[in-house]
């Protein structure tokens, strides 16, 4: 049993929190924000994940997870401290520092044995020598001394236990020996594998993967855009390509692009971090271009689809980047919705989920309904943003009398295309011939 504090407690502080408890740790999650802190307090838990409430409930009960807001004193209070706060994207487009380096001050400050404070925010490289830095500079006690580790976070929103409990590796870096043999026994209860490395290593594995997997959608995407214009069948294409083990059939679902919390600022900061070292990612720029376009592409194909959108209602199906999380950040719904009220259009919302987040980004205009069925009533096109089950589920006879004209376009390829042409449906989806 070992004594963590985790700084932040959003998706990932509060999931790997809880996850290092469920495994007989004694942990404590701390975050400035009050509220959060509070709601957690009473077994409300703040984000949609799911199996995360009952995890929660069943650690505090058995008293190896605490909540509290005091970060000083939950830092002076384990020897191992976790720093888990956000790295959003800041206007410049890297990454914003500021959190983790008040993390890390306030570990300075409160720092009252010797611990090991460990990376877990997606960070660029060197910044495990700027947190050593600041812990150094604001010790109260200068006699005592401390490790820093970097462990990258890989879990999805979504399926964050399961990720988080079965992870593909444990990325572990250090320059001490002793304290990255703790931080891989902290692992040892998961179903996982240890890759330990150097600090820099560990923190670029990070930014590395991400892109990676980005790099995968804006290139099926692309490759849609062609099939498209000559014919083919962007399912069958992926399908065809991921039948080869070197590539493998993950992410390559083409689509409307990628939003969510990581890959839009990971493939920023990535950007940033080369041109700073002095190198043109320009592969890295063309994927973060082909994204920004892909979700346009969607409009393209609404507008024509209707011949002009002033006028007409609009039901949009899903707003959350992806299903099974409320997680509204960088969302493509986010960009098509004010653009589709822009050009005259009324919009009609449906998600399961990310309603409450959503409307606090959305404009007020925006009609939102318990129901797919509710939200297309009397449209003249739906668009599917969002695969969500409640969507891929529908009911497509009564969608297709319900709606004023059958169109659907298809922004995450949910239907086959024989489904929609006997559905009697106007179609069009991503990366594969229209249906009328
Ligand atoms: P989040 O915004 O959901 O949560 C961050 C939390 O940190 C907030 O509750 C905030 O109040 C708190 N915080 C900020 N400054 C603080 C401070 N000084 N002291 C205490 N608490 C503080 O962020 P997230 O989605 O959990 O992401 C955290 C990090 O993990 C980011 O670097 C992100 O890139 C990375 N990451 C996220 C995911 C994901 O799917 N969300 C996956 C892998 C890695």
């Amino acid at each position: 049993m070992r004594k963590i504090t985790v700084i932040g407690t959003g998706y990932v502080g509060l999931v790997s929190g809880t996850c290092f408890a469920e495994v007989g740790n004694r942990v404590i999650c701390c975050d400035v924000d009050r509220n959060k802190i509070e709601r957690l307090r009473r077994g409300e838990i703040p984000i949609y994940e799911p199996g995360l409430e009952e995890l929660v409930a069943k650690n505090m009960q058995q008293e190896r997870l605490y909540f509290t807001s005091e970060v000083g004193e939950a830092i002076e209070a384990s020897d191992i401290i976790y720093i888990a706060v956000g790295t959003p994207m800041s206007d410049t487009g890297e990454a914003d520092m500021r959190y983790v380096m008040s993390a890390a001050k306030k570990i300075g400050e409160h720092l009252n044995n010797r611990k090991i404070i460990v990376n877990k925010s997606t960070v660029p490289v060197g910044t495990a020598e700027l947190v050593r830095e600041v812990v150094q500079a604001n010790k109260k006690y200068p006699w005592i001394t401390f490790d820093v580790v970097s462990n990258p976070e890989f879990l999805r929103e979504g399926s964050a236990i399961s990720d988080c409990m079965n992870m593909d590796r444990a990325v572990i870096g250090s320059d001490n020996a002793e304290a990255a043999k703790v931080i891989a026994e902290l692992h040892a209860p998961f179903n996982t594998r240890i890759f330990t490395t150097d600090l820099e290593s560990a923190e670029m594995i990070k930014y590395a993967a991400n892109t990676f997997l980005a790099t995968k959608i804006s290139f099926i995407n692309a490759i849609a855009n062609v099939c498209e214009r000559v014919g083919a069948n962007v399912i069958d294409v992926a399908e065809g390509m991921g039948l080869d083990s070197r590539i493998g059939n993950k992410f390559l679902q083409a689509g409307i692009g990628y939003g969510g919390s990581c890959f839009p600022k990971d493939t920023y900061a990535l950007a940033h971090i080369a041109d700073k070292a002095g190198y043109d990612f320009e592969l890295l720029k063309s994927v973060i271009k082909t994204n920004q376009r892909q979700r346009f592409i969607i409009m393209d194909k609404l507008r024509e689809s209707v011949g002009g959108l002033a006028g007409k209602q609009v039901a949009v199906l899903g707003l959350a980047f992806k299903p099974n999380t409320d997680d509204m950040r960088y969302a493509p719904s986010l960009s098509i919705i004010p653009e589709l009220l822009k050009q005259g259009a009324s919009v009609r919302a449906f998600d399961p989920i990310a309603v409450e987040s959503a409307r606090r980004e959305l404009p007020h205009e925006v009609q939102y309904f318990k129901s797919v069925e509710q939200a297309v009533a009397g449209s003249d096109v739906c668009v599917i943003l969002t695969e969500w089950k409640d969507v891929l589920d529908m009911d497509l006879d009564l969608i297709r009398q319900i709606m004023k004209h059958p169109i659907v376009i298809d922004g995450r390829n949910c239907f086959d295309l024989q489904t929609m042409q006997r559905s009697g449906f106007e179609y069009h989806s991503i990366g594969r011939a229209s249906v009328n």
